[in-house]
């Protein structure tokens, strides 16, 4: 049970006051809490990106053009806008015993400036200052505060990301009513670290950030921030560890057979192993037989190969007369490695059947019963095999295809299916080895850097969408020439429903080109559908393939040699990198056009020209940290992968280290979490819904 004393914090917004469903709505969309809705600690979470100086208050004679300052003004004299001319400004003369300014308001109303700035009385006022025509101009000030006031008035205005439809004064007073909800919580934090860091309390710190003194309060690196994201770290890394400490604790088995299986799946390959291939083969084999149980991951970029590894794995357990199960996130992915593995499988003398939602009834049954017997020796399929009637007779290694999908828990769900599994971890984003540390614990890493021989170079281009003709044209004589072609529709932010609209326009866009040579994919299609697409691209029968972005991962068909991304400017890095990866599978040369809406922000140029510039996923992935910061690198918000709120690798990246080394002390010494500190360390992991530790801890 969560500590009662969070209760306020995980109230939904509108328990603050001045928050109804119509902002709440907005709110939710700021702090990205699709289910649910907004909540008083996503606002307290909310930290500002920087800081408005009100500090500098200079007479009017001292004032510096184009500088933000803070006034203190008689005022003299209104000059309203003339009638009927209500382009004109409003314009309020004021002055000190130095000089004078004009403050001025474009479609202002007269009346309520003349109440706002009485003739006669003094005013400060906070703005930016111009030289407009000799005199110096205020227009729109930030803040206007009476004599009676002035005390109230923040010497600095933090700033906060916001969202159409949400200015910064209600995303301020929101998160300043979030930050009176904010309890002081008993310390988790060691009372020396705490002191040598000059590190605050948590409830100080979200206050120093909040409800700055100097612009400095509001930087990642300072003091506040630094705990915040220590805490975040610590909560993080506790987590992990405890996950760890469960996976090890049943010591794991020699399970790695004699080679024999092995050797009859590399024989049946129509190609060579790449010497990064062999060499995690190697490295997971030599885990599989070692006493303790492994927790590796196997880093490689789209289209490095890591399914065969994966059927290596599998043979080694199996040739051991031991089960092993592939879980890939999605059914079409589930289908894609099935496909791959089945025929290789059946050469080796290997077992494997798929199992997804869909099959069912007789078919369902005898997988399930083949599987308690021992008589299917490898399962592929998707989350249905987390079902509590799917049980093995001697599961030994879960593989895991995560792209992201899935969490810790599921991980250990489906370890619980076996007695001490060894788990193998894919995932296709090459995290940098900080992001690895932080996400997925001190897990081994295993990397397929080296591509298959004789991939050639992917050609890619971008493109403005004004030359969409071309690139049709583009499109139409490679279709002539027996290519085949994806068409990935533009990514819509709003809801998946306008992401087909585009799909759907566009597919009959093409459709009026190309007639039957085109097909169209997309997530909403029940799963046989999306197969028969699929298998029609697959096969020749459709050459130009509409697709969303739901199905930008797994897909695999050689003959596909051109990728057009439209609205390329919307996608991140990884995206666009996996997507890309879709093409240049076989020996032909493939293009990649990046339609993009001209004009480019600084970003979006930069990433484009990354992706012209590299293939490799590994630049690709820092290039992405660099440029937009860890949360997007791993597409948190797809992801579902614990993202961090507050912690910036960037800036705390330091902090890790020290966090896990805490976090694995703490567990040492107290694993229930039962002493003061460890009572004190169940609210850090309640506040940043590191739940499923707490449910661990019940269970261990
Ligand atoms: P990933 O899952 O890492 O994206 P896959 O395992 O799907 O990559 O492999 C991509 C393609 O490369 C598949 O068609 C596979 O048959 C092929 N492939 C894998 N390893 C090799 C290799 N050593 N040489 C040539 N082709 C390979
Ligand atoms: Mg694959």
């Amino acid at each position: 049970m969560r500590p009662s004393l969070l209760d306020p914090l995980f109230a939904r917004l509108t328990s603050l006051q001045g928050i109804g469903p119509k902002l709440e709505k907005l709110f939710t969309r700021l702090f990205d809490r699709e289910e649910g809705g907004a909540r008083v600690i996503d606002a307290l979470c909310h930290l500002p990106t920087g800081a408005i100086d009100r500090r500098n208050q200079p007479a009017l004679r001292d004032v510096v053009a184009d500088s933000i300052v803070t006034v203190r003004v008689r005022v003299d004299q209104h000059r309203p806008a003339p009638p009927g001319r209500s382009r004109a400004p409003h314009l309020i003369y004021v002055s000190d015993d130095t000089g004078s300014m004009v403050v001025t308001y474009f479609h202002g109303n007269a009346r309520r400036l003349e109440q706002q700035f009485p003739v006669g009385e003094w005013r400060t006022v906070s703005g930016t200052v111009a030289l407009y025509d000799g005199m110096l101009q205020m227009v729109h000030p930030d803040r206007i505060v009476s004599d009676e006031d002035l005390a109230e008035m923040p010497p600095v205005d933090p700033v906060y990301p916001l969202t159409e439809g949400l200015g910064p004064t209600p995303v301020r007073r929101t998160v300043e009513g979030a930050l009176a909800k904010m309890p002081e919580l008993p310390e988790w934090q060691d009372a020396t670290w705490l002191r040598q860091r000059g590190w605050p309390s948590m409830r100080m710190a979200f206050a120093a950030i909040h409800k700055p003194q100097a612009p400095a309060d509001v930087d990642p690196a300072s003091p506040a921030w630094s705990r915040l994201a220590y805490d975040e770290l610590l909560a993080s890394q506790f987590a992990l560890a405890l996950v760890r400490a469960q996976m090890r604790r049943p010591a794991g088995r020699r399970v790695a057979g004699d080679g024999r299986l092995r050797a009859k799946v590399i024989a049946a390959l129509p190609y060579a192993l790449t010497g990064s291939q062999t060499r995690a083969v190697d490295e997971i084999v030599a885990d599989l037989g070692a006493p303790q149980r492994m927790l590796r991951l196997l880093q490689g970029d789209v289209g490095s190969g890591k399914t065969v590894v994966a059927l290596l794995a599998a043979a080694s357990v199996i040739e051991a007369k031991k089960q092993a199960t592939l879980m890939a996130p999605t059914e079409l992915l589930a289908r894609q490695h099935y496909a791959t593995i089945a025929p290789l499988a059946e050469k080796a003398g290997i077992s494997v059947a798929l199992l997804t939602g869909r099959e069912r009834g007789a078919e369902r049954k005898q997988i399930l019963s083949r599987l308690v017997s021992g008589d299917l020796a490898m399962v592929v399929g998707t989350h249905a095999l987390f079902q509590d009637e799917v049980a093995f007779k001697a599961l030994a290694l879960a593989i895991v295809d995560e792209q992201h999908r899935f969490g810790v828990h599921q991980r250990l769900a489906l370890t619980r299916k076996g007695d001490a599994v060894d788990v193998l971890v894919l995932t296709a984003t090459p995290i940098p080895r900080t992001l690895v540390l932080s996400y997925f614990g001190d897990m081994d890493v295993s990397q397929l850097r080296e591509k298959p021989p004789g991939r050639q170079p992917i050609d890619t281009r971008t493109v403005p969408l004004a030359r969409l003709e071309e690139v049709v044209e583009a499109v139409g004589r490679a279709i002539d020439t027996g290519q085949r072609v994806y068409w990935v529709c533009p990514l819509v932010t709003e809801s998946e429903d306008s992401d087909l609209a585009a799909a759907d326009a566009r597919f009959a866009f093409l459709k009026s080109r190309f007639g039957t040579a085109v097909d169209l994919v997309h997530g909403q299609m029940r799963g046989s559908e999306k197969d028969a697409a699929m298998a029609r691209f697959a096969s020749g029968q459709s050459r130009i393939l509409v697709a969303t972005t739901v199905i930008e991962v797994g897909v695999d068909v050689p003959e596909a040699t051109v990728m057009v991304v439209e609205h390329a400017e919307r996608f991140g890095l990884a995206q666009l990198h996996q997507l890309r990866g879709r093409v240049g599978r076989g020996s032909a040369r493939s293009t990649c056009l990046l339609l993009y809406k001209a004009p480019l922000g600084e970003t979006a140029k930069a990433r484009l020209a990354i992706m012209r510039e590299t293939e490799d996923g590994f630049r690709i992935a820092e290039e992405d940290l660099r440029l937009r910061g860890e949360g997007d690198v791993l597409g948190t918000r797809q992801s579902g992968m614990p993202g961090f709120r507050i912690a910036r690798l960037d800036v705390h990246g330091a902090l890790i280290e020290a966090a896990r080394d805490d976090a694995q002390l703490m567990l040492q010494r107290d694993a229930q979490l039962t002493t003061e500190r460890g009572k004190a360390l169940r609210h850090l992991l309640y506040f940043f819904e590191r739940d499923e530790a707490i449910r661990m801890l019940r269970a261990g």
